[in-house]
């Protein structure tokens, strides 16, 4: 593990990750990885790169599935234990490995789970032309703002 300048480029099944599953609308689809292992200047293991692909969400909206594209960066610097990981440089994200075996798809699957967004909604969703009359709305713009009445009638109060 971390040889130097060893890499990995495969492509991950969403299914493979039930907690990143749990946040999506279906498991199709693969996210495709790219990662390097390194050894820094001193002397610190490093995992970098990325991974991203397309899965489908619940438009907050209507509720239908909606594709979106996630994509996760990678900057990891591998710590031997708690202490160790304080002494990592801050422009690193550290990762405890206290065995020799790394569990890359556990990783993966929590930089997945931060980098999708919170809400997601069609761009142009359906449900807006479908229940919403846009004429209507211009036409409406002719009467007074709600809010301008409500001011007006808290200046009438002090009076
Ligand atoms: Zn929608």
């Amino acid at each position: 593990m971390a040889e130097r300048g060893a890499q990995i480029s495969a492509d991950l099944p969403v299914s493979a990750m039930p907690d990143f599953c749990d946040m999506l609308a279906d498991q199709d689809g693969k996210i495709q990885v790219e990662l390097e292992f390194s050894i820094d200047e001193q002397r610190i293991r490093l995992i970098q790169g990325q991974a991203g692909g397309q899965v489908k969400m619940i438009c907050q909206r209507c509720l239908e599935p909606v594709e979106i594209e996630v994509a996760a960066k990678f900057n990891l610097g591998i710590a031997a234990s708690e202490e160790a990981a304080k002494q990592l440089p801050r422009y690193y994200d550290p990762v405890i490995v206290e065995a020799d075996e790394l569990e890359l798809v556990p990783l993966v699957q929590e930089e997945l789970i931060l980098s999708i967004p919170h809400d997601v909604y069609h761009e142009d969703c359906s449900i807006q032309t479908s229940f919403g009359e846009p004429e209507t709305a211009v036409k409406e713009s002719n009467k007074p703002n709600p809010f301008s009445v409500l001011a007006a009638l808290k200046k009438a109060d002090t009076k």
